[in-house]
């Protein structure tokens, strides 16, 4: 049977749940969201942000002034640091600061937003839905960015040490899928990749541009198949924790860090509910 949080749509985020460690998928279904953190926080104010000065320009042509978007990322910001219990051991303001800019140090934000002038937007946080052939529940999604020149980005906020690296776009399950939303939506891609946005506090700020060839055929099918044996698995397991396998415990994400169900999870000592 499929749970109700699937039925609607199975999203990237399922899948990559799912090759992260299908047991985080389990809790996700049925137990709710990870705790919120100040990582998911950051994201989550800086495509704000993004997205507003994006619209924007989608609609008129003209970027917004700098002072207006960092005020739509400060506020999302601020309020999301409310809802936390703990930022760990990241010190807010100084993230904040490296985002923004601080003196005469610029904000990784300014940057994106002057490196992104030169695209002209065509689609802006664009959902999507695509039909799977044999099962009931379709992939849906958000595009964040394609411009009109066939380029395909999405925005990555980097607040810990490591840059994703060229085989990391290549191999992006996320890009993936956003392509196949893109074809759902009749647009032809040309180019896909990703914006790191360089957060951490303790570094300079900066833009890092990554892309890769458009997805093949193959490789679409593909990612196809790969939602449908997601929804199949999660249809027969019925619900029941024993079957979704869990991650190796030598991942590094395993671990109360990094896995926000770590207390919930028998590898943590917790307990499924
Ligand atoms: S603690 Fe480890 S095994 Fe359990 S859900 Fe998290 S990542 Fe998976």
């Amino acid at each position: 049977m499929i749970p109700d949080t699937l039925r609607s749509g199975v999203r990237q985020s399922h899948a990559n749940l799912w090759h992260r460690c299908p047991t985080q998928l389990w809790f996700y279904l049925y137990s709710g969201p990870m705790k919120p953190s100040i990582y998911r926080i950051t994201g989550s104010a800086g495509h704000a942000a993004i997205e507003f000065d994006m619209i924007h320009r989608l609609e008129t042509g003209e970027s917004r002034k700098i002072s207006e978007v960092l005020d739509i990322f400060t506020s999302n910001y601020d309020a999301g640091l409310l809802t936390l219990d703990s930022t760990e051991g990241v010190d807010p303001k100084r993230l904040r600061d490296r985002i923004t800019g601080y003196g005469n140090e610029p904000g990784s934000l300014p940057l994106i937003i002057r490196q992104t002038a030169r695209l002209t937007p065509k689609l802006v946080e664009k959902p999507f839905s695509l039909d799977i052939e044999g099962i009931d529940v379709p992939i849906v999604g958000t595009i964040d960015f394609f411009a009109s020149d066939g380029t395909l980005r999405d925005f990555k906020f980097r607040i810990g040490a490591r840059t994703p690296t060229q085989n990391d776009i290549d191999r992006s399950f996320q890009l993936t899928t956003y392509q196949l939303g893109l074809v759902s939506l009749g647009e032809h891609v040309r180019t896909v990749g990703e914006f790191e946005i360089l957060a951490n506090p303790s570094k300079s700020a900066g833009v890092v541009e990554i892309s890769a060839p458009p997805r093949s055929d193959r490789e679409l099918e593909g990612a196809l198949d790969e939602f449908t044996s997601i929804v199949r698995f999660v249809d027969l397991a019925n619900g029941d924790p024993g079957l979704y396998p869990k991650t190796s415990p030598q991942n590094w994400w395993c671990g109360e860090k990094w896995c926000g169900w770590w207390n919930k999870c028998p590898r943590g000592g917790g307990k499924y509910e």
